[in-house]
Order: structure tokens, then C-alpha cells, then sequence
């Protein structure tokens, strides 16, 4: 038994929190999208599966101890219901298999589980649902098995599993749950199933867990850090246990949880810097010279080379508290694509400044070697600044990001492009079709010479204005069909940004993002959108909307230099917006929308941090949109309707409109708008376009009643909850000549 310690006394060693797992080439994708349609059977799956982790091993294997269990055929948390069996029964099928992807993905007898943001990243993970009679059941198949695959290649190996604390308080309370009922109430009824599952992994050889308990990185009450003590403390078994934050610092839970008997640390020490300093003043017994501490140095949210002589610096205060440091990832390396290698086109010097996961494990074994090289990280090459860009921000007027008042622009507006009351209008993307798609990769695979590409996209854009006039909208759009992706649309055209060949991170399930690397001053060469709106404006008399993403979208859907603040870079990008939306508004546009859906997602996960984001990510919007006249509208959107504590940042934005996900909230979101003191319009989503269902024209009416109750009909636009590049003009013909009819009968009664 407890063949293996993971990390042995005085000797610095190398291990990882966790390894991308959709393969290389996306071979799990594949795989999954293949058993989907019915085209691998079970088995098929499971061998792919098998190979992608066999290659995560593979490039494992460079480390002393190596991670397991961080494989995942759709979602870690997911994977983390199932070991203890908390499967809602609508969910369970006649294999595991298909209860896992029931729950996953929903099909014809359930809804799948909810899916949501992971922290401040663009991961997103299933939230189970738990309620006061989910009975808890020890599964520790997988976790044993993906242990035992690594220690058969005779690795020595460290089994990581979601621990109970996060796993509960990323949970929502079970539909049937009684209203006081909170997931974290069951801490003890999981943690003694925990405590089987950690057993089964003893029993198997291992001698040390990890359980990530990230949600200890955000700001806990007392409650919550009573019950981690609880669970922890059941914890003192044969296995010993390190607990990994992996999103910030793990503050004042390192005390609460070395009280509760864990023997380490994973720390995050790229966003968690602090934490050092927490443990030098934890005096003993709290840490020792036994502490485990697992030195996360290299950053495994974002792909720039670690400065290795700072990192060698963090590495050797930590060397002073305990003899059982390892250097390590500062999270899993989920957040990075898997090779640079195979990237040959990035801009001159930005490969030798990068590193994706392959590269991030040889900076751990350099670092973790004390004859390893320590360089500081180099200065940025001088090509990459731009001085015209700098000067320009720091001669910036301080009003300009500030327009006139709301009302006095309301009016302007109202005078300029006269609209009924509860105007309609869409997102602005339209179906994507198969033959669109196509044209795009002919383009980019240089198959198709731009004047056919350009004349293709014209006449879909005809087509669009065309469907728009007929179903009687008042306000269009052009449909974005030249448009990729929302932010690589931009990136592929500004200075500063590159975009990879094979730069793949996943998303969600079988979904990857390709982010593009923001990696020097960003500037805008040549007008970017205006010809695709203009033009649009040209086939109609109705007014159409011009189309930009965001400051901060952009930066959240990219992979950021971390060479300044995020607040600078944000800038650069808003001032090369400026200018584009001056450009529109230069060429006839009276409405623009800048989109923001990522607002909150790059929300810090500590409160202290967040007052400073609000000011910067908010301020660069205005300094986007503040460049025109009274008379020229602008909108924005955003995704979701939970808005938390970014309620009052809507309101800074100080848009003219903001489009908003409401339909399945039921229009709450309106009220709580309303005590953010937001006063300008807004355009409650009322057909929530995530679901293939039509809505009916009653329906969308009776939500637009309630929004007109709440806000008046002067503040009420009628739109879907998103774009609608994901559907089907067979879904949205209908819901949109549904959605005309029921803001024609809300007009008429107001
Ligand atoms: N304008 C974009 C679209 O309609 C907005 C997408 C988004 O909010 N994610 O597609
Ligand atoms: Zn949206």
C-alpha cells in the first residue's frame, strides 16, 4: 500500500495540475461527434478515448509525478457527479455511458443540465443538480482506472478529483428542493462517499490526492470555510491529500484546511501570489517542513513563456518553508492548446516568446533541474510597439469616453430615425447555412479569388435585408455572414493580433476555440466592417444596424499579453473601435451596436478585484462608443441574464439600448436592472434561440407586456436573446414573423 509518495523529501520535482484532453488534432472531438450521430458505437469511443489518453501520458511522462483522471469525455464536474453518483433521474439510461451524455447534452425524454462559465475563463461546465434526497454513491471506476493506466507505464502518479467543497458550491439546488435548501447542506453526507473514493485510490497504490477545490480561490463566508473544515477532516486516512486551488489565491483556506489535516498546497502562483506570503506567516503546525507544496509557476491559462528567473525566485522562497516542493502548472493546462511546434506562420519573434502545454511541461522540468536555465523573460521587440498608438492614448481628452446625457441623446435619436414604440429588431447574426460555411473555408483554403468570395457574401447579404423587409422588422442587420467568429473577425484585421493554425483550447464538450494572440499594440489599419453595413443600408430604406465586438470581448476571447495591464491593452483596442464607429457613423449608420457578451466573464473571482475591473472594462466600451454625435445610437448585447455583480457596470456602459438574455429568467433580469439604476432601453430577449423550439407569438407578447409594466413602452425594444447563427431559417422565419405580431399587439395597447 502507499507505494508512492509524489513528491519525495528535499529534492525538487516536476508535476503538472492537469493536461489538455481533447487530443492534439481534436481526435476526442472527432470521436464524440462521430458516437453522437450514431456513426462509433461504444466501444469506438472508448478506444479513442483510450489513445487521447495514452498521448496525454505520453507528453506526461516528462514530469517526476504526473496528474491522472484529468482526462474527460465531455466535463470534468460532470465526471465528478457521476463518481458519486449524483445522476438525476431524468438523466439515467440503460449504460453510464448514455446517462453521462443524457446529462451532458439533453435529448428527446430530458433537458440536459445547465451549462455555465468555469471561473473567469471561457470553459464552461455542467452544473449538477443536487437536492436534500440525491443519495451519494461512491464510483471510483474511472478515477482507479486512469491511475492505474499511468502507473503501468510505471509512472509515478497523483489521481485529481473535483473536491467536495467546489463540487457543491458549483452545483444549484435540485428542482424539487425545498427553497432554504443550499447544495453545500450535504458536505458531510459527500464527503464520507469521498472518503470511499479516496480509499479505492489507496488501495490501488496511490499515496497522494489532489482535490481541487478552486472555488477556495473566490471569497468564502465563515459557513462555507466550516464546512471545508468538516469535510477535510474526514480526510485523515491512509491516503494523504493536497488540495489545488488552481484560479487566484487560496487565502485564508490554506489555514482553515491545513487545521483540517491536508498535507499541501497546489498553488496558483501567477494569480495567487500572495499566497506565499500566507504561508511564510502560517507559523508551524500549520505548514512544516512536510508540507506539500506544489509550486503552480508556470501559467496554465495563458501561453507566454514563464520568466524563469522570477519563477526560480517563488520556487526557492517556497524551498524555505518545506522539503517537498514541486514546481508545477499554476492550474491544469486545460486553458492552453496543446503544441507550438506545429504553428509555422506566427509573426516574426512570437514563437521563441510563446509556450502552449508541451512546452509549459519542458519550463517545469527546466525549472525543477537546478542546473536548468533561469532567464529572466525578454523585453517585447520594439516592432510591436506603436508609438502613434500610445501617444494618441495618453493625449486622450478626459471626457472621451464620456457622451452627452441620456435624454438629450434619446430625443436626438428620436428625431433622426423616427420608430414605433417597441421597436423589433434582431442580434444581428443569421443562419450560418452548410453553403456559407463552405464558401468561407474555399476562400481561406484559397480556392475561391476574393471577387467571387465578396460577390457571394453581397448576395447573402441581399437575401438577409430581403428576409428582414419581408417579415416587417424596423431596425436590421446584415447578418454577419462574412464573419468567422466575432472576435477573430477583428483580430484577423487589427495589428497586434495573430491567429494560429491549430491554437485549439476546449470550450465546452466536443467544442473548441481557436483564440486569437493579442501579443503588441493594437491598431486599425483600414475600416474593418463599414463596406459590409454599408452596403446592407444601400438595398433599404429601413434603418441598419452597424456590428462591432467589444473592447472586452476581445480581450476575454483572446489569449492577452501579460506584459501590462489588461486596462491598457483594453484601451488600444477601444480607441481602434473609435474609429470604426466613427467610420460608421461617417458613412450614414445611425444605430451601432458594439457587443459585449463577455462582460462577465473576465469579472475577477475575488470581490477586491472588482470594482478595479468595472472601471477599466467599462471605460474602454465608452471609449469605443463615445466618438459620435448625440444623434447616433449606440447598443450593445450581452448574453446572459445572472449578471451578478456586473449589474452596475450595464449601467456605466452608458449604451442607448442593451439587448439582453431574459426569456428564461422570466424578465426578472428587468427588476434588477431597474435597482442598478439603469435608465436607458433595453431589449429583453424574448425568444431564447439556445433551443430549436418556436416560440409562439402570445408568448413573446406576454414577456413583453411585463417588460413594458416594468420599464414603460418608451425603454422597450423586442428581439430574440441572442444571434442567430446557430439555428435554422426554418426556426427563424416563423419566430421572428411571431416576434413582428407580438410587439404589432403590445404597440397597439399602449
Ligand atoms: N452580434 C453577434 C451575433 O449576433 C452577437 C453574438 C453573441 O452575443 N455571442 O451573432
Ligand atoms: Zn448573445
Amino acid at each position: 500500500m502507499n507505494t508512492t509518495t509524489a513528491v519525495p523529501a528535499g529534492r525538487l520535482t516536476s508535476t503538472a495540475l492537469g493536461y489538455p484532453r481533447i487530443g492534439p488534432n481534436r481526435e476526442l472531438k472527432r470521436a464524440l461527434e462521430a458516437h453522437w450521430s450514431g456513426r462509433l458505437d461504444a466501444d469506438g469511443l472508448e478506444a479513442a478515448a483510450a489513445a487521447v489518453r495514452a498521448g496525454m501520458l505520453d507528453d506526461l511522462s516528462v514530469l517526476d509525478t504526473v496528474p491522472t483522471g484529468t482526462f474527460s469525455l465531455y466535463d470534468h464536474v460532470l465526471d465528478a457527479a457521476f463518481a458519486v453518483d449524483a445522476v438525476a433521474p431524468r438523466h439515467r439510461r440503460e449504460t453510464a455511458l448514455a446517462s453521462y451524455f443524457a446529462a451532458a447534452r439533453g435529448d428527446d425524454a430530458a433537458a440536459p443540465l445547465e451549462m455555465t462559465k468555469w471561473f473567469d475563463t471561457n470553459y464552461h461546465y455542467l452544473v449538477p443538480e443536487i437536492g436534500p434526497d440525491t443519495e451519494f454513491k461512491a464510483n471510483p471506476d474511472k478515477a482507479v482506472a486512469e491511475f492505474l493506466e499511468a502507473r503501468e507505464r510505471g509512472l509515478d502518479a497523483r489521481p485529481v478529483l473535483l473536491g467536495p467543497v467546489s463540487f457543491l458550491l458549483l452545483a444549484k439546488p435540485a428542482a424539487n428542493a425545498p427553497a432554504d435548501f443550499r447544495p453545500l447542506d450535504r458536505i458531510v453526507d459527500l464527503a464520507v462517499v469521498y472518503v470511499e473514493i479516496i480509499n479505492a485510490l489507496g488501495r490501488a497504490g496511490a499515496g497522494l490526492v489532489q482535490l481541487d477545490e478552486p472555488a477556495l480561490c473566490a471569497d468564502r463566508t465563515r459557513e462555507e470555510l466550516a464546512a471545508t473544515a468538516e469535510a477535510y477532516l474526514r480526510f485523515n486516512e491512509d491516503v494523504e491529500i493536497v488540495v489545488g486551488g488552481g484560479y487566484g489565491p487560496l487565502g485564508v483556506a490554506l489555514e482553515v484546511l491545513r487545521s483540517a489535516g491536508v498535507e499541501g498546497f497546489a498553488l496558483d502562483l501567477v494569480r495567487g501570489r500572495s499566497d506565499i506570503e500566507t504561508l511564510e506567516e502560517l507559523q508551524s503546525p500549520h505548514v512544516s517542513r512536510e508540507t506539500y507544496l506544489l509550486a503552480g509557476v508556470v501559467d496554465g491559462r495563458n501561453i507566454w513563456r514563464t520568466d524563469l528567473a522570477r519563477a526560480a525566485a517563488d520556487i526557492e522562497r517556497l524551498q524555505r518553508i518545506s522539503d517537498r516542493v514541486a514546481v508545477s502548472s499554476s492550474s491544469s493546462l486545460l486553458h492552453v492548446p496543446v503544441d507550438l511546434a506545429v504553428e509555422h506562420d506566427l509573426p516574426e519573434g512570437l514563437a521563441e516568446r510563446l509556450a502552449f502545454a508541451r512546452q509549459k511541461l519542458e519550463e517545469i522540468v527546466a525549472l525543477a533541474d537546478p542546473d536548468g536555465p533561469r532567464d529572466a523573460r525578454p523585453e517585447s521587440p520594439e516592432a510591436w510597439r506603436d508609438a502613434a498608438v500610445r501617444e494618441r492614448l495618453a493625449a486622450l481628452d478626459p471626457g472621451a469616453d464620456r457622451r452627452v446625457p441620456y435624454a438629450d441623446r434619446a430625443a436626438a435619436q428620436a428625431a433622426r430615425v423616427p420608430l414605433p414604440a417597441i421597436p423589433t429588431t434582431t442580434i444581428g447574426s443569421f443562419p450560418q447555412t452548410a453553403e456559407l460555411r463552405k464558401a468561407r473555408a474555399a476562400h481561406r483554403q484559397g480556392l475561391m479569388i476574393d471577387a467571387d468570395y465578396r460577390a457571394r457574401m453581397r448576395a447573402e447579404v441581399a437575401a438577409v435585408i430581403a428576409e428582414q423587409e419581408h417579415l416587417g422588422l424596423d431596425v436590421l442587420v446584415h447578418g454577419e455572414p462574412e464573419r468567422n467568429d466575432m472576435v477573430q473577425y477583428f483580430a484577423e484585421q487589427l495589428t497586434g493580433f495573430a491567429t494560429t493554425a491549430a491554437g485549439w483550447v476546449q470550450s465546452y464538450g466536443s467544442r473548441c476555440v481557436r483564440p486569437p494572440v493579442l501579443y503588441g499594440d493594437v491598431a486599425r489599419t483600414a475600416p474593418m466592417t463599414v463596406e459590409w453595413t454599408a452596403y446592407a443600408q444601400s438595398l433599404t430604406e429601413k434603418p441598419v444596424k452597424g456590428m462591432l465586438t467589444g473592447p472586452v470581448t476581445i480581450l476575454a476571447w483572446s489569449f492577452v499579453r501579460d506584459d501590462q495591464p489588461l486596462a491598457d491593452t483594453a484601451d488600444q483596442v477601444a480607441l481602434a473601435l473609435r474609429d470604426e464607429v466613427r467610420d460608421l457613423e461617417a458613412a450614414g449608420t445611425a444605430i451601432i451596436q458594439v457587443d459585449e457578451p463577455a462582460l462577465r466573464e473576465l469579472l475577477p473571482v475575488r470581490a477586491a478585484a472588482r470594482a478595479a475591473y468595472r472601471d477599466w472594462a467599462t471605460r474602454s466600451f465608452r471609449l469605443a462608443t463615445s466618438g459620435v454625435r448625440p444623434e447616433t445610437a449606440i447598443h450593445t448585447h450581452l448574453c446572459y441574464s445572472e449578471f451578478g455583480e456586473v449589474i452596475d457596470a450595464i449601467s456605466a456602459l452608458d449604451a442607448d439600448v442593451t439587448s439582453i438574455e431574459a426569456s428564461r429568467s422570466k424578465m426578472e433580469v428587468l427588476t434588477d436592472l431597474d435597482r442598478a439604476r439603469y435608465r436607458s432601453a433595453v431589449g429583453p430577449g424574448v425568444w431564447d434561440i439556445h433551443s430549436p423550439r418556436v416560440p409562439a407569438a402570445d408568448e413573446m407578447a406576454a414577456a413583453l407586456r411585463l417588460a413594458v409594466a416594468a420599464l414603460g413602452p418608451g425603454r422597450v425594444w423586442a428581439n430574440p436573446d441572442c444571434g442567430l447563427k446557430t439555428r435554422r431559417y426554418e426556426e427563424v422565419r416563423p419566430s421572428l414573423a411571431g416576434l413582428v405580431e407580438a410587439a404589432r399587439a403590445v404597440r397597439a395597447e399602449v
